[in-house]
């Protein structure tokens, strides 16, 4: 089935004209990658989902519910994480401080903790540190960690892989292979195509504020002249 639908979505921030008409569908359980070269759109699409731009015209629902009339804390209410790009932690408080701020009514599952820490055993050994204190690898994964304390419908995460190194890179896809193990429903932007090939099943691709190619990330992987086509990877050379 599926869970969120965006069919002729437009945007404007200020005068410019940014989303123009996207297309895409996310379904149930499943992890959609959506790529696309800089500027293209992403988080903005990521952003106008989550109420934080409004959509000026198009159709936007999840599972049925219109979301363009509501605002970000009623979208947030119904389910939907958001992990933005470069979104940092709280430096002076813990791991698992960090966390509980996460949860609602401060409230925190202990065993939903135990098991989000066994997907980032990182933050596991440093759940009484500074946040300040671990490296830029570790503080993402925590970022992502926190979107995973309350159970959500469907996660919006933003480029994780930015600035980590490569080593790093393969940490997270494995912790997001374990969270996909619970069927969360995961819309990922990605520009690093080793992660967007190892946990996408669908991809959307956006150019110039439009979908412009929806399909399986299977199929996309491989084919070489496809990728170049796309998003200008070439040949047989990425990472
Ligand atoms: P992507 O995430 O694909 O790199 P963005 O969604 O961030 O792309 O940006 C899409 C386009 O919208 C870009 O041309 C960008 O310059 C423009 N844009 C994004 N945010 C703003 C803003 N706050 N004000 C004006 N233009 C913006
Ligand atoms: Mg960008
Ligand atoms: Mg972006």
């Amino acid at each position: 089935a599926e869970l969120l639908r965006l069919e002729g979505v437009h945007t404007h921030i200020g005068q410019y004209h940014i989303l123009q008409g996207v297309d895409l569908v996310v379904p149930e359980g499943e992890l959609t990658m959506l790529l696309g070269r800089n500027g293209a759109g992403k988080t903005t699409t990521l952003r106008t989902i989550m109420g934080m731009w409004r959509a000026s015209a198009g159709e936007l629902g999840l599972a049925g519910t219109d979301l363009r009339p509501l605002a970000t804390p009623d979208i947030a209410r119904l389910g939907v994480g958001y992990v933005p790009e470069n979104m940092g932690v709280f430096a002076a408080l813990t791991v698992r401080e960090n966390m509980l701020l996460a949860a609602r009514d401060g409230a925190m599952d202990e065993s939903r903790l135990e098991w989000i820490f066994s997907l980032f055993p990182a933050l596991k050994k440093f759940w009484g540190l500074p946040a300040g204190n671990l490296s830029g690898g570790q503080k993402q994964m925590l970022s992502i960690a926190r979107a995973m304390i309350e159970p959500r419908r469907l996660i919006l995460i933003d480029e994780p892989s930015k600035g980590l190194a490569p080593a790093i890179v393969d940490a997270l896809i494995e912790a997001m292979r374990e969270l996909k193990r619970t069927a969360t429903t995961i819309l990922m932007v990605e520009q690093n195509f080793r992660m967007a090939q190892a946990l996408g099943d669908g991809v959307a691709v956006m150019d110039d504020g439009r979908v412009v190619h929806a399909g399986r990330m299977a199929e996309l992987a491989a084919d070489p002249a496809l990728q170049a086509r796309l998003l200008g990877l070439s040949l047989g050379a990425h990472q």
